[in-house]
């Protein structure tokens, strides 16, 4: 099939099809999908990470040492959780699962917006800034609703930390054999708002492709080659597009 790389009608109503006819999507998403409701992309220009070294303030042995540079990096997003909301993308993504035509949707992103839009089969393979825990007795609190302080102590004085994985600690073992199982299955991987280029994603990727899955990407600029779909756009703007196209489409 020849590839197309362009962002017209014609596309949107190809990939509607597509998306229709096989079903069996896996949806592969990173930060741009969370630009666009506000959440910092750590390696954009002007991100956190130019103020601060993510080797430094993001890595499990500093945490360790000093929990309280982490809380300094991250603290205020974690407690401003409630104000940040899904958007279109998050919402269509949740949408095409409803339909029967997204199985799950594997996310790099740590915010937890999959799971606000209702999309119910999520897996996240970095874990979640919703999910706080004390690492001296495993009490788990729920954002907003931890106590205060750099770093918020548990009643029993042990630190918190959120279930997400840093620096230097290994991704979730059952996370990734269900990314990777699903990936090596699905008909269609849909990337979204990810350069898949570090791992898993990468990874998962690959398997997809190696097992004949139609590749669709939606990304403001290209960067997998190989993909049989690309539509530059915003996934905010191409995912609803692509719903409405399917709606279009008459139930045989
Ligand atoms: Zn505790």
């Amino acid at each position: 099939m020849a590839k197309r790389n362009v962002d017209s009608e014609v596309l949107y109503t190809e990939v509607a099809k597509l998306l229709t006819d096989l079903k069996q999507c896996v949806v592969l998403t990173g930060a741009g999908i969370s630009a666009e409701s506000g959440i910092p992309t750590f390696r954009s220009l002007g991100g956190l990470w130019e103020k601060y070294d993510p080797a430094v303030y993001a890595s499990i042995e500093v945490f360790r040492k000093d929990p309280s540079k982490y809380w300094i990096l991250r603290g205020d997003f974690i407690r401003n959780y409630d104000s940040y909301q899904p958007n279109n993308a998050h919402l269509a993504l949740a949408g095409l699962e409803q339909m029967g035509i997204v199985r799950c949707v594997i996310t790099q992103n740590i915010d937890g917006l999959h799971k606000k839009a209702d999309s119910k089969h999520v897996i996240e393979v970095h874990g979640s800034l919703r999910e706080i825990y004390c690492l001296a007795c495993g009490k788990e609190y729920r954002v907003p609703h931890i106590p205060g302080g750099t770093p918020p102590y548990c009643s029993c004085g042990g630190v918190l930390k959120p279930n997400t994985v840093l620096f230097g600690e290994q991704l979730p073992r059952d996370a990734l054999t269900k990314a990777q199982e699903e990936s090596a299955w699905c008909k269609i991987m849909l990337l979204v708002g990810t350069s898949a280029v570090v791992q898993p994603a990468a990874s998962l990727l690959f398997l997809a492709k190696q097992n004949g899955a139609q590749i669709i990407e939606i990304n403001i600029e290209k960067v997998f080659p190989d993909a049989d779909y690309f539509i530059m756009k915003k996934a905010g703007i191409a995912l609803p597009m692509i719903v409405e196209e399917i709606k279009k489409i008459p139930i045989l």
